[in-house]
C-alpha cells in the first residue's frame, strides 16, 4: 500500500463506534485482549520487500519537525520506522483505519497500534 492509498483510507468518513482504537493517536501498546479482531479487517501492508543484500528493515525515523516516535503529531512516513513494518487495518463498523506492528523483545512481543490521521501521512 502506498502513502497515497493510506491517506485515502484514513480520509474515509467514519461513523460512531465503540472500538477501542480511536484513542491511539501516538503509538500505543495494545494487548491481544484489547485488539478487537472480530471487527478489524486487514486492508493491506506498508511492508516492502528488502533490497538485495540488506538483512533488516531500516530503523531510521522521520521527524523533520522535531517530533518523537510516540508523538501524536509525528508524521506517518511509510518508508521509515516503524511504518515500514506495519500492516493496515480498518474497523468494519466505523471504518477508522489503524496501523499495527509488533515489537519483539527478549521475553515478550508487544503489539503497537496507531490511528491513521490522514493529515499526517507523507504520501510520496
Ligand atoms: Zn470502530
Amino acid at each position: 500500500m502506498t502513502g497515497a492509498e493510506l491517506k485515502a483510507l484514513g480520509q474515509r468518513k467514519t461513523s460512531a463506534c465503540n472500538c477501542s482504537l480511536k484513542i491511539c493517536d501516538g503509538w500505543e501498546s495494545v494487548s491481544d485482549e484489547r485488539w478487537p479482531a472480530y471487527q478489524l479487517k486487514l486492508e493491506g501492508t506498508l511492508r516492502t520487500p528488502l533490497p538485495e543484500g540488506q538483512m533488516d528493515l531500516s530503523f531510521e525515523e522521520y521527524h523533520p519537525q522535531g517530533t518523537r516516535y510516540d508523538s501524536a503529531n509525528a508524521p506517518i512516513a511509510p518508508p521509515y520506522f516503524p511504518y515500514n513494518r506495519c500492516d493496515v487495518y480498518a474497523c468494519s463498523n466505523c471504518r477508522c483505519a489503524v496501523l499495527k506492528y509488533t515489537e519483539y523483545g527478549g521475553y515478550y512481543v508487544d503489539h503497537r497500534v496507531r490511528r491513521v490521521a490522514p493529515d499526517l501521512v507523507i504520501d510520496n
